[in-house]
């Protein structure tokens, strides 16, 4: 059985009674370098625990189990949990749980399953809920070594762009209040199955080994990055005006000047997540 060939691979959904769910964004990979080159390139070392989220029919979780110590695979798929079982059922460093991602503790999972080791996540994740996923990962658990993961294509761009791109968002920021974003490689619409409408790229997220920023600052910023790029034409004294009503624009005005050295109409996909930080850190008196 070859995981990566298509006409396995429906023979697997056949046997096993199941459809592609689309609601899951169920496309699975079917080239055979991909899986080996994600998990090769991932950032970990052989020593660490992977979590992967999605395993799927696991093509990817294979080629990860071949590679590092352990791998928990978090699927929220039910009725994929059977043919899983069948296709991993010789490895011995898997553990394969039924959950929703979105619903799983963090800190217990790791603790429970990876106790001493370095974790890294990696992941072809379901397109539907891409972004939520990278945040809660940073926000509630701040050690993973590496988040290694397939995303669309667009969504690539916009993680590893720097302000003043195009592509550049409020997204963008937030992330790089936690961590950087390194673009691997692209991964054409052919090597699903089904085949999506959008091409992929994977991106591997390092958090930052000592935090950058406090928890304070990081959720300060974050407040003022969403409130910033929630009007993209609008001045960034124009879009913080809101939060900050009992001051004028002239004196919100000045304060941005001061602080970032940047003329008071300067607009927030200028700015860098430090940017915003030195920002909370001169208005969090008036929030
Ligand atoms: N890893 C497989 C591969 O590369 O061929 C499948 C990847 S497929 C793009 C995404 C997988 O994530 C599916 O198996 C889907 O059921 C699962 N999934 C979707 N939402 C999820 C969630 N919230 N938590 C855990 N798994 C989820």
């Amino acid at each position: 059985m070859k995981l990566t060939s298509v006409r396995d691979v429906a023979d697997i959904m056949n046997r096993h009674g199941l459809k592609f769910n689309k609601g899951y964004g169920q496309n699975f990979l079917i080239n055979e370098a991909v899986p080996k080159r994600i998990a090769a390139e991932c950032g970990a070392d052989p020593d660490s625990g992977i979590l992967e989220i999605g395993p799927g029919i696991g093509t990817l979780t294979r080629e990860l189990c071949a590679r590092y110590r352990k791998v928990v695979a978090v699927e929220i798929d039910s009725s994929l949990i059977p043919a899983l079982k069948e296709t991993t059922a010789d490895l011995d460093n898997l553990v394969i749980i039924n959950d929703d991602i979105m619903k799983t503790d963090l800190d217990r999972l790791i603790s429970d399953e990876f106790a001493g080791m370095n974790v890294t996540v990696c992941a072809n994740l379901p397109y539907y809920i891409t972004t939520p996923i990278i945040m809660k990962l940073l926000e509630e658990y701040g050690k993973f070594a590496f988040i290694t993961v397939m995303v669309q294509k667009e969504v690539a761009q916009r993680l590893c762009s720097k302000p003043s791109d195009d592509n550049y968002g409020a997204i963008t920021a937030q992330i790089n209040l936690y961590a950087s974003v390194k673009r691997l490689f692209s991964v054409p619409s052919g090597c699903f199955f089904p085949r999506p409408k959008v091409d992929s790229a994977v991106i591997r997220i390092e958090p930052y080994k000592v935090p950058r920023f406090t928890k304070e600052q990081t959720n300060g910023a974050s407040k003022l990055i969403k409130a910033s790029f929630s009007q993209r034409r609008k001045t960034l004294v124009n879009s913080l005006s809101g939060i900050f009503a009992d001051m004028t624009k002239t004196e919100l005005g000045d304060i941005v000047s001061e602080t970032l050295g940047m003329g008071a109409d300067v607009r927030g996909e200028k700015l860098e997540a430090g940017d915003f930080v030195k920002l909370y850190e001169a208005l969090k008196d008036r929030m």
